[in-house]
């Protein structure tokens, strides 16, 4: 595994790739990776002739500074698990390599995206997330990139980008990744205490509570339920609602099979976790 931090030498290393008509996936990050980003990784490996992935902590898509300064950062291990599970080249760029002076801002109108779950609670972090996403695509230049479901509206606002901006890429998007207690892996898992771990667990069975209350009851009788659960294990709700899949409009009633999406962010032990459950 080769490993870069300025575009100059990526550059270098996709031109000899390319020239031999190679196909090249991507997997952009944030680093401190679980095998949710390993599985991104991998079937990147099986889709293509190359696989790049990025490791760059974004401080545009993060609307709160604390958060950003805990975010982990776990280079050495991250680079380490990269080279095992089969990734070609691993570019670590510098802030200057992302956002050079003088960087044209790129606009996209979001619509509905904006104004919905997560973005009316981060303020600016999806407009932080197509800065940093168009910005890849347009230096990576990849035949299909890989992005996980875990963060489901996040799908939706790339996707978006692709549609208006680079209609030649394919987007692959990924069942989410959990453990075998249903919690939906992430790197913020690593700043619970062990029992926070537990008790995280318990959003995946409040998920599943309302699925399986799907047509039985009302949704708001489902969802009032499960937020009942949420709370009972100590857990604050900044979210759980239930929405149409394809647009993310709320919805008050049930739609019809594998149209309904819930989507929930709580917050526990000063961790904000996110996760959704479609069915
Ligand atoms: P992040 O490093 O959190 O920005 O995530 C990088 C990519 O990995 C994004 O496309 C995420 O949606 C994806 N990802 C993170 N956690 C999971 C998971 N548990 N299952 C599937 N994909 C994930």
């Amino acid at each position: 595994m080769r490993s870069v931090n300025t575009n100059k030498e990526l550059q270098d290393v996709i031109q000899e790739w390319k020239h031999g008509k190679s196909t090249v996936g991507f997997v952009p990050t944030m680093g401190a990776l679980h095998m949710g980003h390993i599985q991104l990784v991998e079937k990147s490996c099986n889709e293509n002739d190359f696989t790049i992935v990025s490791i760059f902590v974004n401080p545009k898509q993060f609307n709160n500074k604390e958060d950003f300064n805990h975010y982990p950062r776990t280079v050495e291990s991250d680079s380490e698990l990269l080279k095992k599970h089969g990734c070609d080249l691993l570019f670590l760029p510098l802030q200057s390599e992302i956002y050079p002076e003088g960087n044209q801002k790129i606009e996209l109108d979001l619509g509905v995206l904006n104004e919905v779950f997560e973005g009316p609670n981060r303020p600016g972090h999806f407009d932080g997330v197509v800065q940093v996403v168009h910005r890849f695509f347009d230096l990576v230049k990849p035949d299909k990139a890989y992005f996980g479901l875990k963060d489901y509206q996040q799908c939706m606002v790339v996707k978006q980008l692709r549609d208006h901006y680079f209609k030649e890429i394919d987007l692959i998007f990924c069942p989410t990744s959990r453990t075998e207690s249903g919690l939906a892996m992430s790197s913020r898992n690593a700043r619970l205490s062990k029992k926070g771990i537990e008790t995280a667990a318990i959003i995946y069975k409040a998920l599943n509570a309302v699925k399986s209350l799907y047509q039985q009851v009302e949704p708001k009788d489902a969802l009032f339920y499960g937020s009942y659960i949420l709370k009972r294990a100590g857990m604050e709700i900044e979210y759980f609602d239930l929405a149409n899949s394809d647009s993310l409009i709320s919805n008050k009633k049930w739609m019809k099979k594998g149209k309904n999406v819930i989507l929930v962010a709580v917050w526990l032990e000063g961790v904000r976790l996110i996760d959704n459950m479609v069915f």
